[in-house]
């Protein structure tokens, strides 16, 4: 127990600038990987395995069990390998949304006319207007800056025009296309019947709403991992939604949502035009820390 406390008096004593840099170094790097890690179930298994670490290296430090010690010394490096495998979907997610943070689409061509936008984007809330009243479940994607191709890649492509009969259409129950999302890409549907990638995050649960379920986590799912735009209509109550950055805003009309869609929709063409600003580098800070207001 003595010697405990000595090698602790002995290390603050060789405590300097540099390994107090260290520490924040080491610090920083954590309290970033508990950010992405937030609000997915990575952290309970997180905190599991800290607490176990934490009671075994007291075991072995205070008791002398030199047979368990070295039993816990020699799993250590493989419980440490088993990381990546046990939190691979965490992990690539995190590395996805770190490696879209960086890709930012440059060609000027690309950038639809406003004009064009409002048609689509007025086209979506119409449709959205009509699927709710009739209570047709929907997934609408609408792309910005990030390429959504691999999730395209797993729907059927299409290269329709924009227009609320082709959106009811895709979407009438039981029909081959209603099952899955469409993405609609440059002011057209590229695809139909894609599957986005499902939500970690435990917001939902957490929310009064139990209704909940798949298509509303898809939704969240594809605006955490792109800057995409993600457009709901539940089957069970009608209800329009939309998820950007890993939040959703629930219960809209057609008024609020096509506000809301004008304001997201048009603003990567915006952000091209103006260049860096402080305030979207804070806004994309936090929209990829999902801290929530
Ligand atoms: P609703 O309020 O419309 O019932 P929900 O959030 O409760 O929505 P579910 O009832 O589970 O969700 O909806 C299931 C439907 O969601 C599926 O039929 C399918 O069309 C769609 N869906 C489920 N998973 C995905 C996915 N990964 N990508 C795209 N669409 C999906
Ligand atoms: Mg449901």
């Amino acid at each position: 127990m003595t010697d405990f406390f000595n090698d602790l008096l002995l290390l603050f004593q060789r405590l300097n600038w540099m390994s107090v840099i260290d520490i924040l170094l080491v610090t920083g790097i954590f309290f970033l990987i508990m950010m992405l890690l937030k609000d997915t179930q990575a952290v309970v298994l997180m905190r599991g395995m800290v607490l176990v670490g934490i009671l075994l290296s007291l075991m072995t430090t205070f008791v002398d069990l030199p047979a368990f010690s070295w039993l816990i010394r020699s799993a250590l490096p493989a419980l440490l390998l088993s990381i990546p495998v046990v939190f691979a979907p965490e992990l690539r997610r995190a590395l996805e949304k770190v490696g879209r943070a960086g890709v930012v689409n440059f060609s000027l061509e690309h950038i639809p006319s406003s004009q064009d936008m409002q048609t689509t984007i007025r086209a979506v809330v119409t449709a959205c207007g009509r699927l709710s009243q009739k209570q047709h479940g929907a997934l609408i994607i609408l792309q910005r800056g990030n390429s959504l191709e691999e999730y395209i890649k797993t729907g059927v492509r299409m290269g329709s025009m924009v227009t609320p009969e082709v959106l009811l259409q895709i979407f009438y129950p039981n029909t081959p296309l209603h099952d899955g999302a469409v993405i609609i890409t440059e002011n057209r549907i590229s695809s139909a019947a894609s599957v986005m990638p499902l939500s970690a995050s435990g917001i939902l649960n957490r929310s009064p709403d139990r209704q909940m379920g798949l298509r509303h986590r898809a939704a969240l799912g594809i605006s955490e991992v792109s800057d995409a735009i993600a457009v709901v209509v539940s089957e069970e109550t009608g209800s329009i939604s939309v998820a950007h950055g890993g939040r959703m805003i629930r219960r809209l009309d057609g008024e609020r949502l096509e506000n809301i869609l004008l304001a997201f929709y048009r603003s990567p063409a915006q952000e091209k035009s103006s260049g860096f600003t402080w305030k979207a580098f804070f806004e994309r800070l936090a929209a990829f820390l999902k801290v929530e207001n």
